[in-house]
């Protein structure tokens, strides 16, 4: 192998596994750009290489194995900034890029920084972006001190100012007052298993996933029911939901007490986040 596209080509055709050509093909970049820095423009213009093919090759068999390529890097992007990420949290997904942009359209910032929790943080992506982008007093807990781990160096690498705690939602109730609370509960249901990939079900942590007990309504119920009697005067609930549970969840944040309630939907047309008011 003597340039880029040839590599590109040999990657593309090493990597066997059953999704697109598409999907492959931008394992395949994102394999070559992160690890060895060579992008589409040095692919196209057939720019000249020096690798060593067993390396990569060790690369492509964990790829064959349907590792996640987010977890052999080590690394993700998410709005705008690189994660790192491994099996102890959920690799963060563009529909949560989603939740993030809609929280900063909604929040204007006022004469005080807005207090913020991210409730269920994992990787920290949602609470990191928000405190660097609203420069809001952020908080955000999990249950997994592993993945708090990750979180924690994640906001130390972004220069993100989020005081991280390790705390169970559906045991310990909060305690203090909030402008914002947002959470990315676990919110797949055990019958939806079989349809999920087996890239997501042998890699990525289950309890970020699935509720126990096989609630999927769990989470939002037990936050709904907290944000409603912690959140300031003309504070508001983010969460990313399940597409199957849009109207289901709008119920329980009305029933919960929030007054105005919106459904919004994703990229690809399927409901996504909910967020509600308190008037
Ligand atoms: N969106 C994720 C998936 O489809 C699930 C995230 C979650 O359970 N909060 O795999």
């Amino acid at each position: 192998m003597t340039n880029s596209k040839e590599l590109f080509s040999e990657v593309v055709r090493r990597i066997n596994l059953p999704e697109a050509k598409a999907e492959i093909e931008s394992i395949a970049l994102l394999l070559l750009e992160k690890k060895w820095n060579i992008n589409r423009t040095d692919i196209l213009a057939q720019k000249p290489i020096q690798l060593e093919w067993n390396e990569i090759d060790s690369y492509i068999q964990r790829i064959n194995t349907h590792e996640p390529i987010q977890y052999i890097l080590g690394e993700t992007d998410f709005y705008g900034r690189s994660f790192r990420v491994n099996s102890s949290v959920l690799i963060p997904r563009p529909e949560t890029e989603l939740l993030v942009q809609e929280i900063i359209h909604h929040s204007k910032p006022g004469a005080n920084p807005l207090a913020m929790l991210d409730i269920g943080t994992g990787s920290g992506c949602i609470a990191i972006s928000l405190a660097l982008e609203l420069k809001c007093t952020m908080k955000a807990i999990d249950v997994s001190s592993v993945a708090l781990a990750v979180a924690r160096e994640n906001a130390t690498r972004l220069k993100a100012n989020v005081h991280f705690m390790e705390s169970d939602i559906l045991s310990d109730p909060l305690t203090e007052k909030f402008d914002v609370i947002v959470s990315n509960p676990p919110y797949i249901s055990q019958h939806e298993k079989q349809s999920i990939k087996s890239n997501v079900l042998k890699y990525e942590p289950h309890t970020a996933l699935f509720p126990a007990g096989d609630d999927p309504l769990l989470f939002y119920r037990v936050i709904a029911a907290q944000a409603k009697d912690t959140l300031n005067p003309n504070g508001s609930l983010w969460f990313e939901i399940n597409e199957h549970h849009g109207k289901e969840i709008c119920e329980i944040m009305y029933s919960a007490g929030f007054g105005t309630v919106e459904l919004l939907k994703d990229w690809s047309g399927k409901d996504r986040v909910v967020w509600g008011k308190i008037i």
